[in-house]
């Protein structure tokens, strides 16, 4: 599962920072996805931790983010900025 943010429709709530602060990160007025953390649980493209195939946000620091948390989040994200595997996610 892949995580994005569409810093073009992103207006800057900072809810999927505060609820997924190891998988995003919010700066200068826009939620973004923190380095490594797009591609399920890799870190930074090394791989180091995390395992290719588990949720995306596991890895880097032991922390834990699933794929079902993640997708709430992009449905609950107010201006659909967040896209799961390219795709907008509407519930
Ligand atoms: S929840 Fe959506 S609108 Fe809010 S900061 Fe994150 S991407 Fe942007």
């Amino acid at each position: 599962m892949r995580v994005s943010v569409d810093a073009d429709v992103c207006y800057g709530s900072g809810e999927c920072a505060f609820r997924a602060p190891a998988v995003f990160g919010f700066a200068d007025g826009y939620g973004f996805v923190l380095p490594g953390r797009a591609e399920n649980g890799t870190d930074a493209g090394t791989g180091r931790d995390g395992e290719p195939g588990q949720d995306a946000g596991s890895g880097r620091d032991g922390e834990s983010v699933d794929d079902e948390l993640l997708r709430d989040i992009a449905e609950r994200c107010p201006s659909q900025a967040i896209r799961i595997d390219g795709k907008r996610v509407t519930d």
